[in-house]
C-alpha cells in the first residue's frame, strides 16, 4: 500500500523527520483556510500517487489565501497521468538552495536494506540512474547491524551534499530508518530533500510504501486505506471481495486465476485492444461471483466489450456457463455491451452448449484465447482492431 504525500509526511513528522508545515485540503475553501493558518506564501500540491506532478502543473505557489483557493480550484479535478486529483496539500513554501535524493528500501537480492543518496535530486531518479549512475551512492544495510553513523557519512559525503546540509541530512536519514522499521515500510523515499536559503534541511516530497502483510500491526495506518477508494469501480469491487484492478483501456476482462488473467491482458493487447481492468474471480467462479464481477466491470463507462476467459480445472465449464447465464439474467439491461466467453478445460463442451442456448444476443463464444481476444476487440469497435491477428488459435 502506497501512501499519499500528505500521509507520508504526517508519518514522517511523527518520527521527527523535518517536513514543511502544512495540511491536506479537500476543497478550494479548505485550501484557503489552511493558507490563512500558515500565514505565509504556500505551495498547493496535487495529491496523486504518481510522480512528475510539478511538470504537469499540479504544484503551484500561492502568495496569499485567496490565491491558494484559486490554485486549488484549478488543481482539484485535474487529471495527472490518469489519476484524478481529489485533494491538495497546502504547505509553507520553501526557498530552495539545493535538491537532493535519499531513500531506504528493502533489497530482496541483497537480503537486507539499501540506502541511497544523490545530489541530483528533484528529477526522476530513474533518469539519474540511466544517465549518470555514478551520481547515486548506494549503501547496503545489514538489518542486524542497522543504519550506523558510518553508513550515513558514506551517503552524505559520498553524494557530495553541501557542507551546510550534511548535519540535517544525516539526522533525516537516521529518522527515515526509524520510519522504515517502525511502520514496516518496504520503501521510504524523499525526492527532493532540500537545503533552504535559511539553512534548514527538510523533506519536500515523501513517498512511502507499506508492507501489506504487516498492516495488521498498524491499525492506524490500515485506516488510511479507507480514503483511497475514490474510484467507484474499485470501491464496488472491494465491497464484493473481488480481486480487481482498474486499467485505462476499453475491453473488460474476467478470468479465473491471476496468471490466466495476466495472459488475457497480453492477448487483448496483441489483438490491438487495451484492457479496462484486471479481475480474477478465483477458483470457484460461482454465479454469484460472476454476477458481482460483471456488475463491477459494466459499471465502468469506458468498457465497450467484456472478455470472460475461463479455464476449467477443478472449476467445471458447465457450472461457469451457468454462472454467466445467471449473471446475465440478474443484470438484465445492465449488460449493455457484447460478452465474449472463452471456455476451455473440464466440461468446456457442455458449457459452450449451455451458452449457445442463451437467448441473449450479447453472448458470443470462442474456443481459443486469441480468437476470444480478437472478437472482444472487434466487437468493442476499437480503431484498426478487426482481423489484426490470424486464425492460428492458442
Ligand atoms: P513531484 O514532481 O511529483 O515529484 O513533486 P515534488 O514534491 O517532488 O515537487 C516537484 C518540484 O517542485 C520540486 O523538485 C521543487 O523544485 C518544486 N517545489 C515543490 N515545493 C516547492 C517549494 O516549496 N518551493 C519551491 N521553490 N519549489 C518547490
Ligand atoms: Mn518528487
Amino acid at each position: 500500500m502506497d501512501l499519499f504525500e500528505h500521509q507520508a509526511k504526517e508519518l514522517f513528522a511523527r518520527y521527527g523527520v523535518a517536513v514543511p508545515r502544512g495540511r491536506v485540503a479537500w476543497s478550494p475553501e479548505e485550501a484557503e483556510e489552511v493558507a490563512a493558518e500558515l500565514g505565509t506564501t504556500v505551495v498547493v500540491k496535487a495529491q496523486v500517487q504518481v510522480g512528475g506532478r510539478g511538470k504537469a502543473g499540479g504544484i503551484q505557489l500561492a502568495r496569499d489565501p485567496a490565491e491558494a483557493r484559486r490554485q486549488a480550484e484549478r488543481i482539484i479535478g485535474m487529471d495527472i497521468k490518469g489519476h484524478v486529483v481529489r485533494r491538495v496539500l497546502v504547505e509553507e513554501a520553501s526557498e530552495i538552495t539545493a535538491e537532493y535524493y535519499v531513500s531506504i528500501l528493502h533489497d530482496r537480492a541483497g537480503k537486507g536494506f539499501l540506502a541511497m543518496a544523490s545530489s541530483q535530486g528533484g528529477v526522476e531518479i530513474e533518469e539519474v540512474a540511466a544517465a549518470t549512475p555514478e551520481a547515486i551512492v548506494r549503501v547496503a544495510i545489514n538489518p542486524l547491524v542497522g543504519l550506523r553513523p558510518y553508513h550515513v557519512n558514506q551517503l552524505v559525503f559520498g553524494a557530495g551534499f553541501d557542507g551546510r546540509a550534511r548535519k540535517g541530512a544525516a539526522e533525516i536519514l537516521a529518522r527515515l530508518y526509524d520510519v522504515l522499521l517502525g511502520a514496516d515500510c518496504t520503501l521510504v523515499e524523499v525526492n527532493p530533500l532540500v537545503l533552504t536559503a535559511d539553512g534548514q534541511v527538510k523533506a519536500l516530497d515523501a513517498k512511502v510504501s507499506l508492507d501489506d502483510s504487516s498492516l495488521f500491526r498498524h491499525p492506524d495506518l490500515e485506516a488510511l486505506r479507507d480514503t483511497f477508494a475514490v474510484d467507484p469501480q474499485e470501491q464496488a469491487a472491494k465491497e464484493r471481495g473481488l480481486n480487481y484492478v482498474k486499467l485505462d483501456g476499453w475491453v473488460g476482462i474476467i478470468g479465473n486465476g491471476a496468471g490466466l488473467v495476466m495472459s488475457t491482458l497480453d492477448v487483448v493487447a496483441q489483438a490491438g485492444g487495451k484492457a479496462a481492468n484486471f479481475l480474477d474471480v478465483g477458483g470457484g467462479a460461482s454465479a454469484e461471483t460472476m454476477a458481482a464481477g460483471l456488475e463491477v466491470i459494466l459499471s465502468d463507462p469506458k468498457v465497450r466489450s467484456v472478455l470472460v476467459n475461463i479455464f476449467g480445472g477443478i472449476t467445471r465449464g458447465d457450472l461457469v456457463a451457468q454462472g454467466v447465464l445467471e449473471a446475465l439474467d440478474r443484470l438484465g439491461d445492465r449488460v449493455r455491451v457484447p460478452l465474449v466467453v472463452r471456455l476451455d478445460g473440464t466440461n468446456a463442451l457442455q458449457g459452450r452448449e449451455l451458452l449457445a442456448k442463451s437467448p441473449s444476443e450479447k453472448v458470443v463464444t470462442a474456443a481459443t484465447m486469441l480468437e476470444a481476444a480478437a472478437k472482444a476487440v472487434e466487437l468493442a469497435g476499437a480503431p484498426g482492431a478487426a482481423g489484426t491477428i490470424g486464425k492460428e488459435g492458442a
